[in-house]
Order: C-alpha cells, then sequence, then structure tokens
C-alpha cells in the first residue's frame, strides 16, 4: 500500500544543480565548450575528488570498490536496510559533452542536497553513484565496471584492459588512487536509478520533459560476405554477371525497408562495406558489409531476423551470388524493473511533468546493474538529440524536471517519514 507523499511540494534546487554541473564541466574543458575526462586520467581524478568533497559537505559515508566506483551514502531511519542508489558516471568522451553521465551523478548529489536542507528522514539509505569507465573510449569495453558490479564482466579481465599507451586500467586506478577496498559487486543496493540525457530526438520532438524508460533495445550484429565473380566491365554481358556489389547494394535498399515497415521501433544500419578488387573497370567479385538490427521486443527482433534470411536467400538467387550473414552478437532487449518504472512514471505524474514511456537506444550503466539489481532509467531531452559531442546541450528546466523526478522515485522507494 502506498504511503501519499508527506512532501509532495518538496523540490530540488535548478539553479544548484545547473551550476554544479558547470563547475564539474571546467574539470578538463574541451575546445569547443564541452568536456574532456578521459576514465582514471587526471582529469577524472579532480572530478570525482570534486564530486566526493561535495558529497562530504553533506555529510556522506563514502565508499570506493575495487572498480573505483563511488558510493556515497546518506543515512537512513533504518541502516540495515539495503540503499535506494542513483548515479551514472563522470568520465565523458574525448570530445564529450557537459550532460552525458554527470547529470545523473549530480543530480543524485542534488536530491541529498534536497533532503537535507529540508530535514527529510528516508527509511532506507540514499546512495549516489559514480561509476567507472562508462564510455570505453580509454578502456574498451564501455560500461565496464557497472558490469563488474553486476557479473557479467570477470574483474581481472577488466583489471587488464589497456589505453593506447599500455597502461592497464588497474595501474590506473592505483595511480589516481581509487583502488578501493571493497569488492565491486559486494556493496548493496535495494534499486538504482539513473537519469540520463536521451541521446535521440524523441523526447524533444514530442515536446516531453521527462522520458520513463521502460528498458534497452535487443541487439543483433551480422558480418556479411556477398561473393559473385570477379569479370571484365567492358567486355561482359549485362546479362549473366555475378556482380557482388548490386546484389549487396539491393540489400542494403531492403535492410532499409525491413526497418520501416517495422517502424517506428525498429532500426537497422549498414554501417561498413568493402568492395573488392575495388578496381573501375571490374565487375566487384566480393563486397564485405556489416549489419545492425535492434527492436526493444526480442519476438520482433526475431522476427526481422528472419525477414532478414529471407531477403538474402531472395536477393542470392536473383543476382547468381553467394551471400553468407554470420551473426556475430545479440543481445535480448532488457526490461527494466516494473515497481522502479512505476516510481519513476507516478512521480513524473504527480509533478504535472508531460512524459512517455521510451526505450534506451544506447547502453547505460543501468543497462547493466539491472541484470542484479531492481533498476530504472530517467530521460530528459537534449538539443537535436545530440550527444558525443561538445555541443552537447540541455535546457536547464527539463535538467530539473528530471531530478524532482528522481527526487520523488527515490522518496517512494526509500520510503520516507
Ligand atoms: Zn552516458
Amino acid at each position: 500500500m502506498k504511503a501519499p507523499s508527506v512532501k509532495p511540494n518538496l523540490r530540488i534546487n535548478g539553479e544548484r544543480l545547473w551550476q554544479s554541473i558547470m563547475s564539474m564541466a571546467e574539470i578538463g574543458p574541451g575546445d569547443k565548450g564541452g568536456s574532456r575526462r578521459l576514465a582514471l586520467t587526471d582529469e577524472d581524478k579532480r572530478g570525482r575528488e570534486l564530486f566526493m568533497q561535495w558529497c562530504e559537505a553533506e555529510n556522506c559515508v563514502i565508499t570506493v570498490d575495487d572498480m573505483g566506483n563511488i558510493f556515497a551514502r546518506r543515512p537512513g531511519k533504518n541502516n540495515d536496510l539495503d540503499p535506494v542508489c542513483a548515479g551514472s558516471h563522470l568520465d565523458t568522451q574525448p570530445h564529450g559533452g557537459k550532460f552525458d553521465g554527470i547529470y545523473g551523478v549530480l543530480s543524485a548529489l542534488e536530491v541529498i542536497r534536497t533532503l537535507n536542507e529540508n530535514n527529510i528522514e528516508t527509511d532506507a539509505p540514499v546512495e549516489a553513484v559514480n561509476w567507472t569507465n562508462e564510455e570505453g573510449s580509454r578502456f574498451a569495453p564501455a560500461m565496464i565496471s557497472s558490469g563488474v558490479f553486476a557479473g557479467l564482466f570477470e574483474k581481472e579481465f577488466a583489471w587488464s584492459r589497456t589505453d593506447v599507451n599500455g597502461r592497464s586500467l588497474k595501474q590506473e586506478l592505483e595511480r589516481i588512487g581509487f583502488m578501493g577496498k571493497q569488492r565491486c559487486g559486494d556493496h548493496a543496493m535495494s534499486a538504482l536509478l539513473e537519469a540520463h540525457i536521451e541521446q535521440g530526438p524523441i523526447l524533444e520532438a514530442a515536446g516531453h520533459q521527462v522520458g520513463v524508460v521502460t528498458g534497452g533495445q535487443g541487439q543483433r550484429w551480422y558480418d556479411v560476405t556477398v561473393k559473385g565473380q570477379d569479370s571484365h566491365a567492358g567486355s561482359t554481358p549485362m546479362t549473366g554477371r555475378k556482380d557482388a556489389l548490386v546484389a549487396a547494394a539491393e540489400l542494403v535498399g531492403t535492410i532499409q525497408q525491413i526497418a520501416l515497415d517495422n517502424a517506428p521501433q525498429a532500426v537497422c544500419t549498414v554501417g561498413e562495406l568493402s568492395v573488392s578488387p575495388n578496381s573501375r573497370n571490374t565487375i566487384p567479385g566480393e563486397v564485405f558489409l556489416t549489419i545492425d538490427i535492434r527492436n526493444p521486443d526480442d519476438h520482433k527482433l526475431t522476427e526481422i531476423a528472419d525477414t532478414l534470411g529471407q531477403a538474402i536467400a531472395s536477393i542470392s538467387t536473383q543476382h547468381d551470388v553467394s551471400i553468407e550473414a554470420r551473426e556475430i552478437w545479440y543481445i535480448p532487449p532488457i526490461q527494466f524493473d516494473p515497481d522502479c518504472i512505476a516510481a519513476v512514471s507516478d512521480a513524473a505524474k504527480s509533478l504535472g511533468y508531460k512524459h512517455q514511456e521510451i526505450v534506451s537506444g544506447a547502453g547505460h550503466d543501468a543497462c547493466q546493474v539491472c541484470q542484479k539489481v531492481p533498476t530504472a532509467m530517467i530521460f530528459v531531452p537534449c538539443e537535436g538529440g545530440l550527444s558525443h559531442n561538445e555541443a552537447e546541450h540541455a535546457e536547464p528546466a527539463d535538467l530539473e524536471a528530471g531530478c524532482n523526478t528522481l527526487l520523488h522515485a527515490i522518496l517512494e522507494l526509500a520510503g520516507r517519514s
């Protein structure tokens, strides 16, 4: 039975949130107004230290695990309860923006600041979290520390990842002083919420301030080789050719059509194409291309893969070429926790924000942690859907709306008196 909030008028301080995001952006500034704070660099260290300093000023108790993940705890009334956590990442892309990740960490801090200044006691503790190396641009793969936390990667594997200069993730954790004592994955959580900019155009186009994220898309990746026959461009008649590029071109168009037939949820992309022998007067005998298909519904994803298989068979017959499509990666769609989704949705509704359900097109720490802990996400619009770009921008009013939604969802999940 849900108790009505005793603090329905409680709001975060949007100006303070904005100023904190701007102060963080001054550490490792980019050339064009964004940020460059790659994981475990000196800039990341300074960003982490500023975050911890802010958390300590709020009397939070800080724990760092052996993947460098930071947990800042505001105690509750009953500290035997597992904490309700919120957070994201402070690291950025080389030409990153000021909001991707940072917003989620600092909005969790803003919730704690708001609870403190209003003397609100929650039943369960509340924690702000910073996950290490979400971006994956210095140490691949991305979302590695939330992945270790969720048991999806071995810690030894994560520690052994190296940057372009051969420095390992473990060495760099030690160098910047963030090799914590707690074993990664041991930190208990009752729930995790991640607020994040959408990194896509849907909310902005709909005029909605809050996206209630229900899950992440499933993905299937293929390596495709089309084999025909190299032959002279002048002396080979148009009939009887085995032109691998003409077949591949038809395949590219067909994939586009399959996605459009399953709009708006399906997205399909051919992002790589190489033609052999790539000579202007030889009919191409071989083409390599990649296919990336995504859908939030696993059944639909399989259906699209089947349709693709039929299209490949028919194109191969029609053009007298062989087409081999090898699936190299599959991740099933992610469903976030119904109670966490409801907490976010109820909060957005009670605050009167225009909101909608949405599926994440990108990967996030929450998509890893949800394998282990009840999880949901909150999206806010970003200008033009642009991210991983120094020009990335989000409106202060939207950031404030998302953070208020986070506050009330946390109050719901952590209980309050
Ligand atoms: Zn991010």
